[in-house]
């Protein structure tokens, strides 16, 4: 995987290995799949990640997950979301993606921010974890709907084409917001700054949704591709959600409507 648009850093790979060694120790059955492909023998010792979270295992889970089995989950991982504003220094668009799939649905998820804070100054807290599973909320940052009667839509910055750029137009926004990421662009959702994420091309992939969208649908939003299919996260699926990406908090009906068909026929799932 290289080219201007599809990049890979040290951080990428580093990150990726330490998650996916780390899960596949503590949960040796469990099905993972992170976007870069790398040799799983190289795993330093230093990379393992052994703890756990206090915050998470004090809540208690939900009556429809009590029988699950280790087997039955896959876990989507984008160990860096956002590489390309990563390496222009646009820090705070990155994310570290975790979602949990079971029965093909998206049923957790976490997105870390780890540079959330970085030019707050020297007080500021460096860095954040959202998180959220179905059936229970989200947390980690505070649930802010967006300003009403506004239609402000977020979207790619580094992955634009002339179909994205129609379909926004389409949708008559008051303002629209280009920023990396598409756990970021979740982000930007759940906290009120954009009122519907849409991307009308191919690009964005299993690892890029699983997380997001948990945690948007733990909060009461949808998240589906640009012809209103939603998303299937069993270990066999395509990996390439070809036909974009549709979500919001609210409203999602007043976007689903006004995507143009032309749009809708040029993306086949
Ligand atoms: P963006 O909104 O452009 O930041 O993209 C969200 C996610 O989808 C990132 O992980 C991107 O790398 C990926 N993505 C979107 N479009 C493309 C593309 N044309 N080629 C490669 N990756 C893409
Ligand atoms: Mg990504
Ligand atoms: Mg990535």
């Amino acid at each position: 995987q290289a080219g201007p648009n599809d990049l890979q850093t040290k951080a990428d790979r580093l990150v990726q290995m330490s998650i996916c060694a780390s899960l596949a120790r503590k949960f040796p059955k469990v099905t993972i799949i992170g976007e870069e492909e790398l040799p799983t023998d190289d795993v330093t010792e230093d990379l393992i990640e052994d703890g756990h979270c206090e915050e998470i295992l004090k809540k208690p889970c939900p009556a429809q997950y009590t029988g699950i089995k280790e087997e039955e989950l896959v876990i989507w991982v984008d160990p860096l979301d956002g590489t390309k504003e990563y390496t222009e220094g646009l820090l705070d668009h990155v994310t570290v993606l975790i979602g949990i799939a079971y029965g093909g649905k998206a049923i957790a998820g976490v997105i870390n921010q780890p540079y959330y804070n970085y030019e707050a100054g020297a007080n500021a807290v460096l860095g954040r974890t959202i998180w959220g599973v179905l059936g229970m909320g989200a947390f980690g940052f505070q649930l802010t709907e967006a300003p009403a009667g506004k239609h402000i839509v977020v979207t790619t910055r580094s992955h634009s084409s002339a179909l994205v750029n129609e379909c926004i137009a389409a949708l008559n926004p008051d303002h629209v917001i280009r920023v990396g990421g598409a756990g970021n662009k979740i982000i930007q959702l759940i906290e009120g700054k954009a009122s519907a994420y849409v991307f009308a091309s191919p690009g964005c992939k299993k690892w890029d949704t699983c997380a997001p969208e948990a945690i948007l649908h733990a909060v009461g939003g949808k998240i589906t591709d640009i012809c209103g299919n939603s998303f299937q996260y069993n270990k066999e699926v395509k990996h390439m959600n070809s036909a974009g990406v549709l979500a919001t908090l609210r409203n999602y009906d007043y976007y689903a409507s006004r995507i143009p068909s032309t749009v809708k026929e040029s993306l086949v799932p």
